[in-house]
């Protein structure tokens, strides 16, 4: 297919904000298209060139992308410039200068998503020396063979900043639009996604056979979307809720998903990103292990080898890091708390109850120094539950995390199989949020030097695929953090809000969702300034004296940032909380 019907759709999804239509748009174009191509647009709409998974990032500077416009088009490069700081978007710079080109094209070939696919994936792992100069000549030709749209788009591509507003339940749904006319094969195909984490995969298997979404299942070195733990405010209400559970220790460090199939060990993160390379350790006691091939999951954490303590998150967090693995590793080793088995020599358990994956999960890392069994216990007992709680929390741990015995894996699913209970302190929610910046305010008074002021922040609506606003915050940050955030935002400001945010508010600037931060607050309010479950009375919910805590969250994507259903569960309890208290009064 040519690459002039992607481009047509990429414009009809950023000229609409309802999501039905873009729905229809895209499952329009998948009817159209052969399997493998159909991989390729889900690819290319999202940004990307392959999974996140894969670590394949096009990812060019503006200044090359600058430069291979005024190549395409004959303009100066200072002309391309001037330009683009004028519009602040490349995309139509390229547009505007490919309809008034300076130079004809030498030869001219039409250009199709299959080309254009591979150029941005050879551009993509394109590497050493002359690398550069390669780079700009690939994108120079596409530029040189499009048309006016197709070259907005082009261009706006490797800068990651295609702003069609496509997250991943809307192109699930687009692909069961295709084929049923609905979404009745949404919880089908999600479930096929959760277990490889490739969209382009699932959507090329499901156009080359429906059926075979039902047969998928996990394979070692394919990351699975990690399940997500409930909250519930109090010992009781676990206990009425799980009955006879496991109770384990929550630990504040990264999470990990080891897989193993012989010698051939690859780690992913919470995110799905590869981080094999930053952990040799690791990588070493998982060969170790006595199976032929297996996922498992589990927490790991930096430790002071001579005291035995474990370090905060903030330390443990700096063995992320591509420079000075082996210096890092020497100085902060790592211990890995294991706490789930998924998969084990050639077969899927992610479908067992937790008691037999636990009992198998506990065999296999026997004799480990490394990987250690996360602690836990079997109860049933509210006093129990609350007693182990008040143990892990005076060890300095977060908290504790309760599980289902009977329930499966719930892959990138949060179904009452673990359930997770903070620390608190009074006069603050019983959990942290995690929002999604999407804008940011520019400096006044004291912070006019910093330029920065706080910023506008967000929760997620997997159901509709948005972003809805919860809180402006303006405190926690220390001065280092506002000028990093600062740094890291400016760069990533659009005119107007990502398609994908529903707001009311107008911060100083729009940005790209890219970044999460975690914020603690005292309350849970109801207010018509914010969109976050805003229902037909028009009434919000956010969040009251909110407060940044901790840094900037590398281990979470926009999508993982806390769900408005989550918050509206946290508004609910606490209100029961509320209650108890009054009655007890
Ligand atoms: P939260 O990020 O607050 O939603 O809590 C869930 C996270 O707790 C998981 O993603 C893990 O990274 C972490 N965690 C720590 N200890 C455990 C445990 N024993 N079982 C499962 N997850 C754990």
């Amino acid at each position: 297919m040519d690459f002039s019907q992607l481009a047509e759709t990429m414009l009809a999804l950023e000229s609409t904000k309802s999501r039905n239509e873009m729905v229809e748009v895209m499952a329009w174009l998948f009817k159209q298209q052969p399997p493998d191509e159909a991989r390729f647009s889900v690819y290319l709409l999202q940004g990307a060139v392959a999974p996140p998974h894969a670590g394949i990032e096009v990812g060019l500077g503006e200044k090359l992308v600058e430069q291979a416009i005024s190549k395409a088009f004959g303009y100066s490069q200072k002309e391309v410039q001037a330009q683009y700081l004028k519009s602040g978007d490349l995309g139509k710079v390229a547009e505007k200068m490919c309809s008034a080109k300076r130079q004809a094209s030498l030869f001219s070939e039409k250009l199709t998503i299959k080309k254009v696919f591979q150029t941005f994936y050879r551009i993509a792992t394109l590497g050493g020396h002359g690398s550069q100069e390669a780079k700009i000549g690939l994108l120079a030709e596409l530029l040189n063979n499009a048309s006016p749209l197709e070259a907005k788009y082009i261009a706006r591509f490797p800068i990651g900043r295609l702003r069609l507003g496509v997250g991943d339940p809307t192109v699930l749904d687009a692909l069961s639009f295709m084929h049923k006319g609905d979404k009745s094969d949404r919880e089908a195909l999600e479930s096929a996604y959760n277990k490889c984490s490739d969209l382009g995969l699932v959507a090329e298997s499901y156009i080359r056979d429906p059926e075979s979404i039902m047969k998928f299942s996990m394979q070692p070195l394919m990351p699975v979307r990690p399940a997500l733990a409930e909250r519930l405010p109090s010992p009781e209400e676990i206990a009425k809720r799980l009955g006879k559970c496991l109770v384990e220790a929550k630990y504040d460090g990264f999470r990990l998903q080891c897989h193993k199939k012989g010698d051939k060990v690859e780690i992913f993160s919470r995110r799905m990103e590869r981080m094999t390379n930053m952990l040799p350790e690791v990588v070493s006691a998982i060969r170790q292990l006595k199976c032929k091939d297996m996922i498992f999951e589990g927490e790991a954490l930096a430790y002071n080898e001579q005291t035995g303590e474990f370090y905060p998150f903030q330390q443990t967090i700096q063995r992320k890091r591509k420079h000075g693995v082996d210096e890092k590793a020497a100085e902060m080793p790592l211990r890995l708390f294991a706490f789930d088995l998924l998969y084990v020599d050639g077969k899927d358990i992610s479908q067992e109850p937790l008691h037999a994956r636990r009992k198998m999960l506990e065999g296999l890392i026997k004799g480990s120094q490394l990987i250690a069994p996360s602690e836990s216990y079997i109860t049933s007992s509210a006093d129990e539950i609350e007693a182990h709680f008040q143990d892990f929390v005076s060890r300095g741990l977060e908290g504790l995390m309760a599980k289902d015995l009977s329930a499966p894996y719930t892959a990138g699913a949060r179904k009452f199989a673990w359930v997770k209970l903070k620390r608190s302190y009074r006069g603050e929610l019983s959990d942290t949020v995690d929002i999604a910046i999407i804008g940011y305010y520019a400096g006044k008074g004291a912070r006019a030097q910093l330029k920065f002021g706080g910023v506008l922040g967000a929760v997620y609506d997997p159901h509709t695929d948005t972003f809805q606003t919860i809180a402006k915050v303006g405190s926690g940050f220390t001065e280092e953090q506002m000028k990093a955030l600062e740094e890291k935002l400016s760069v990533i400001r659009v005119k107007k809000p990502n398609a994908r945010v529903r707001s009311l508010m107008e911060p100083t600037f729009w940005v790209e969702p890219k970044y999460v931060i975690t914020v603690n607050a005292d309350e849970i309010t109801r207010s018509p300034q914010h969109t976050c479950g805003r229902d037909s009375g028009d009434v919000g919910y956010a969040l009251r004296f909110p407060r940044m805590v901790g840094d900037v969250r590398t281990d979470k994507r926009p999508e993982d940032a806390t769900t408005v259903d989550e918050i509206i569960g946290m508004y609910r309890s606490q209100r029961r909380v509320e209650r108890n208290v009054q009655e007890e009064q």
